[in-house]
């Protein structure tokens, strides 16, 4: 039984101040009996300040981006060791932001996965399709790339140490959520993929869907077979939104 996951990433917004209360609220507003882990995104420099708030509260830290370089003369980039000194249990790659806006590719995101995974923390993998790419019939294509890519680099042992997220492009931020089935197929297309490595590492990796999700559309995802809860970006920014999505993952 695989046990749910939600991750709230919070994205380039709020202060240290609001970083602080938006942590200390999900945590006083989760019920005890939550049957998810749920992980925290912050951005870099709130990080130090949630870690503190979330300390003894089983909240798990993740950040939203890692460089794929260990150390050294890379300007501007926070390193795995950095984050995990950080706190950090997680780590969000390969982002479709990252990847449409800074033009991360499959081999960089593989380097982030596995620089990310050196450093002990849990890779949070995003794969996804754009609306052009579902339109033309090219989900299955494109998201089996972006996973073979990994795959390749960092081997399906890998897999058992990682998360891996499904988010449409065109369902991020828009208000447009996929279907349950829609995104049932994909999670399933995901899982056989890497069924076809190791079935056991398979079975076990959790596959969040992320887009749009929100406490009315939560409870019809998360009971799809494959989806084992949500990457949440917008919602996850209010705890009287997100709580309810983490109630919901069970
Ligand atoms: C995200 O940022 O990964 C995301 C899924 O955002 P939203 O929930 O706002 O669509």
């Amino acid at each position: 039984m695989r046990k749910p996951l939600v991750a709230g990433n919070w994205k380039m917004h709020g202060s240290r101040e609001s970083a602080v209360a938006l942590a200390r609220a999900v945590i006083e507003r989760l019920p005890e009996a939550v049957a998810c882990d749920v992980v925290l995104c912050p951005p870099f420099v709130h990080l130090a300040e949630v870690a503190r708030a979330l300390k003894d509260s089983g909240l798990g830290l993740g950040a939203q981006d890692v460089c794929a370089e260990e150390q050294g003369a890379f300007t501007g980039e926070v390193s795995a060791a950095m984050l995990r000194d950080a706190d950090c249990d997680h780590a969000i790659v390969g982002h479709s932001e990252r990847r449409a806006l800074y033009a991360e590719g499959d081999q960089l995101v593989a380097r982030k996965f596995m620089a990310a995974q050196r450093a002990g923390l849990i890779p949070i993998l995003c794969v996804g399709e754009t609306l052009a790419e579902r339109e033309a019939g090219a989900t299955g294509t494109v998201v089996a790339r972006q996973l073979t890519a990994v795959l390749e680099a960092a081997g399906i042992a890998a897999f058992a140490r990682a998360v891996v997220a499904y988010e449409p492009v065109w369902a991020i931020g828009t208000g447009r959520t996929a279907s349950p089935e829609q995104a049932q197929e994909v999670h399933a297309m995901i899982r056989a993929q890497l069924a076809g490595a190791d079935a056991a590492v398979a079975a076990g990796v959790r596959i969040l869907y992320g887009g749009s999700v929100k406490a009315s559309n939560a409870t019809e995802l998360f009971a799809q077979a494959d989806i084992d809860g949500g990457l949440i970006g917008g919602a996850s920014l209010d705890a009287a939104q997100f709580v309810p999505i983490c109630a919901a993952a069970r």
